[in-house]
């Protein structure tokens, strides 16, 4: 008999009942340091004092009115995001596919308003944008999207770091680039700053759009606001999602004046995106992430757990083949024959929560508020999860 929730997951067999900070703690009273955050979504931890009163009090007030009408609350977090970054304009969506959908659509809008048969996208090889049938096309892999073709057509996908297949790519017919500035599900990876930058002047010679998919490494992630920023370059379209809602379900669509002109009034619309409460949190999550200080706080505990790690690594040759990432977005790239689901499942069974990612790599996502001893004491609960996969000595 399928079960009553379509068995599209393979959950492990937990249950939790709180969180607060960095901890989770199931129905049976067990303690879980969360390494994951609910896949880079609790930015500020569980149960932050001040999101939890942001949405208190906005439940208060008034959950949903539709676009129909203003939203202040909307529009403050609009403004927010526009102060904090290159972005003129913001859509807000309940989640990153939708972002991806929106991108999508911009992309086409404004190459088609270019010249009619602009409309294709280069992506990327290890891409993850979403499981709706626009971002399973964009991805391209066959992982996500086989049995569900046809296909959107229009996506033109290069391996990743391949240079000259991008340029190669990028055609009469190209739109835009989308691209992760590091790749979240596609294993942490990272694309070298410099590539970015040459990606940014490849596009601007074409004169193509480009999108940057931000909504696992954003929201302070890398210990900048925005991942891109370190490298010193901008996109002309940006998605974000995940951590800018803390847990709430809140993503974004940020474009220059530019790329998004052609989305008149009736282009595109959502019942429930940039809902008062969603949006009250998103201003609450943005008021904490978006400082200074605690951006330099993030890239000092990162420091801290790049040491950590190194040590860990070089304790545990036969397992730990590579540390990936930037800030606190890293990855253990596991060495086989030891599979990282294996690690993943050891870390659980020492108290500690981590998330699996492609390319045998278990990743790394804790709250950004995460401390120093927490740090600790995940490397920690880390070493004996590689001790048990190293087995009897
Ligand atoms: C998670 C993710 C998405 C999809 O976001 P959902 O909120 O799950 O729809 C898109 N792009 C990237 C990079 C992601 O990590």
């Amino acid at each position: 008999m399928i079960s009553p929730l379509m068995p599209t997951y393979a959950r492990a067999p937990l249950e939790f009942e709180r969180g607060e900070g960095c901890w989770l703690t199931t129905t049976d009273g067990t303690e879980f340091l969360d390494f994951g955050a609910g896949i880079a979504v609790n930015a500020l931890g569980h149960a932050h004092p001040k999101l939890v009163a942001a949405l208190e009090a906005q439940a208060r007030r008034v959950w949903h009115v539709s676009n129909l009408y203003e939203i202040p609350e909307q529009r403050r977090l609009a403004e927010r995001l526009v102060a904090e970054t290159f972005a003129d304009t913001v859509f807000l969506t309940n989640s990153g596919t939708e972002a991806a959908e929106l991108a999508i659509k911009i992309a086409r809008k404004w190459g088609q308003a270019q010249s009619p048969a602009r409309h294709r996208i280069v992506t990327f090889a290890g891409a993850f944008h979403g499981r709706s049938t626009g971002a399973i096309a964009a991805a391209g892999s066959e992982k996500l999207a086989g049995g569900f073709g046809p296909l959107m057509p229009g996506f033109d996908s290069v391996p990743w770091g391949d240079a000259a297949a991008l340029a190669a790519a990028i055609g009469p017919e190209t739109a835009a680039v989308l691209i992760e500035p590091i790749q979240g599900e596609g294993g942490i990876r990272v694309l070298p700053h410099e590539a970015l930058r040459a990606l940014r002047a490849l596009c601007d010679e074409r004169g193509v759009l480009l999108m940057f998919d931000e909504v696992q490494c954003g929201m302070g992630r890398t210990g900048h606001l925005f991942a891109h920023e370190a490298a010193g370059v901008v996109p002309d379209v940006m998605m974000v999602a995940k951590g800018i809602g803390g847990g709430f379900p809140l993503g974004a669509v940020l474009a220059t004046e530019a790329a998004a002109a052609p989305m008149g009034v009736g282009s595109h619309g959502s019942t429930y995106g940039g809902n008062p409460l969603a949006c009250a949190v998103g201003l609450a999550v943005m008021e904490e992430v978006a400082d200074a200080g605690f951006l330099a706080s993030v890239r000092a505990r990162a420091g801290f757990l790049s040491q950590r790690l190194a040590e860990l690594a070089a304790g545990h040759p036969a397992v730990i083949a590579e540390i990936r990432g930037e800030g606190l977005m890293r990855g253990l790239r596991i060495a086989e024959p030891h599979a990282a689901a294996d690690l993943v499942a050891a870390g659980r069974a020492a108290g500690l929560l981590t998330v699996p990612a492609a390319e045998n790599v278990v990743r790394l996502l804790p709250p950004l508020t995460v401390s120093e001893d927490e740090i600790a004491e995940a490397v920690r609960r880390l070493d004996r999860a590689a001790t048990a996969l190293e087995g009897p000595a």
